[in-house]
């Protein structure tokens, strides 16, 4: 990765400049080994050059700042689909009908398989970095929950820390529910709202997007990840 493409993608992305030294450093180095661990792979007409590789490794790398590169375990391929992708689902209910319906993504994380991201997504993320969005970091946070095998919210953490991260965010993922149930205004995005998993990687955008709005609305969900993810770059 060398100083002129780094440069690059420190100028295009305004959370990778506005960390401290050791911490930019600490992702250049994180950034390097996702280049070297994972196929980036663009879906036609799609073509990234080094500088859009890089700027998608070191996106990917922000919140494994503080818990390093485990978080970059199991799993091989990022793929980048130019905009937003259509996915076929289907499920079958208790009744044992088949239901299947087609759901358009910006971003998606296989349990052990690929990443996926949207690029015009990606690059409206970067466009507005303060407004609460941010795909890659959403995906990636579904990755470090589901490395202790279970996505429920919950990434591996020591114990006692597991414990209390459990509780303040079933608190604030209840009331956050209720709030929705009741048909009231919610401050952050209600996606959050549809399961655990999805609460854990919606606050996580607003980190290192809006880190004042989701201390406001959780404070314990924000403390946790002032401790997780380091000190959002947003602050
Ligand atoms: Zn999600």
């Amino acid at each position: 990765m060398d100083d002129d493409t780094w440069s690059r993608v420190r100028a295009r992305v305004r959370w990778i400049g506005a960390l401290d030294a050791p911490r930019e450093q600490r992702l250049r180095a994180l950034g390097a080994l996702f280049l070297r661990q994972k196929a980036i792979t663009p879906i036609e007409p799609l073509a990234l050059d080094d500088t859009q590789r890089t700027l998608l490794a070191a996106l990917c790398c922000l919140p494994l700042l503080e818990f390093g590169e485990e978080g970059l375990h199991g799993w091989s391929q990022l793929i980048v689909y130019p905009d937003a992708f259509r996915v076929n689902r289907s499920h079958v209910d208790a009744a044992g009908v088949l239901h299947q319906w087609d759901d358009e993504l910006i971003g998606e994380a296989w349990e052990d398989g690929p990443l996926i991201l949207s690029w015009a997504d990606v690059e409206a993320d970067l466009d507005d970095p303060h407004a609460g969005f941010c795909v890659a970091v959403h995906e990636m946070a579904h990755k470090l929950d589901v490395l202790d095998g279970v996505l429920d919210g919950t990434p591996p953490l020591p114990r006692d820390w597991q414990r209390a991260w459990a509780r303040d965010f079933q608190q604030a993922y209840d009331a956050l529910v209720q709030a929705v149930d009741a048909g009231g205004e919610v401050a952050i995005d209600p996606y959050a709202a549809e399961a655990p998993e999805e609460f854990f990687a919606v606050c996580s955008e607003y980190h290192f997007s809006d880190p004042a709005l989701l201390r406001d609305s959780f404070p314990a969900v924000a403390a946790h990840f002032e401790r997780f993810y380091g000190p959002s770059p947003s602050a």
